[in-house]
């Protein structure tokens, strides 16, 4: 598990990348700037790992683009000390970033394999998550509601209702919403039934899957 000044210096590019595709949140840059991405990543993959792109990891699944984890953190408006819920833990890189950002972090894989790997793998980086969980990530975590945040890291068919009803009053659900492309959107709780939306650009995510086979 080694970081050298090499990999150090691929992801200044990198963040110098997001900067330009219009990333502007300095805390998520200067996250995404620390965290050794290519250990996040099977080694067949490790000179990739610092390209803007998705990759493989276990169990079908995909460690997210790093525009993608930097656009949907930035919607977060994360501050130290949030109570944060992510759905989709997979490989841990975002549960990372939002570790550094200081939120206290509980998150949801529902494929075993991910989840009892990636909770060995990131106390030994140092990146202490609240909690992981293997679960459904359909119907939140009510007993840990409610959440400053929460989000969404692969695309939803249609929007949680439990995932909006877990928000504080201000809350934000960042959350892709379709079947083959997801539309980026943003849910702000204004009250007990009111919440705003805001629509962003297009992204592809593995789907956000109903059952556990
Ligand atoms: N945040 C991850 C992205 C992983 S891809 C990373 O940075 O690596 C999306 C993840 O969502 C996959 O690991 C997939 O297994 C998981 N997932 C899919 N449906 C889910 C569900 N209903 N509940 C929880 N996790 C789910």
């Amino acid at each position: 598990m080694k970081d050298t000044f090499k990999h150090q210096g691929l992801r200044q590019k990198l963040v110098a990348t997001l900067k330009a595709k219009g990333i502007t949140d300095k805390k998520v840059l200067d996250a995404i700037g620390k965290i050794p991405r290519h250990l996040f990543m099977d080694s067949s993959f490790l000179d990739h790992a610092y390209q803007d792109k998705a990759f493989p990891i276990a169990a079908d699944q995909t460690i997210s683009q790093p525009y993608t984890v930097a656009f949907q953190t930035e919607l977060m408006q994360v501050k130290s000390g949030d109570t944060v819920l992510e759905i989709g833990t997979g490989s841990g890189y975002q549960t990372a970033v939002l570790c550094l950002l200081g939120a206290k972090v509980f998150s949801i894989e529902r494929q075993n394999e991910l989840y009892k790997k990636t909770s060995k793998f990131l106390p030994k980086l140092g990146y202490r998550a609240k909690k992981l969980i293997f679960g459904d990530g359909y119907i939140g975590l009510e007993s840990e509601a409610p959440f400053d945040s929460i989000i969404v890291t692969a695309g939803a068919p249609f929007v949680p209702k439990p995932l909006l009803s877990q928000l504080k009053i201000d809350g934000r659900l960042v959350i892709p919403v379709g079947d083959e492309v997801q539309v980026m959107t943003l849910f702000i709780r204004k009250g007990p039934k009111e919440f705003e939306k805001h629509e962003f650009g297009e992204f592809r995510f593995v789907p956000l899957l109903e059952d556990k086979n």
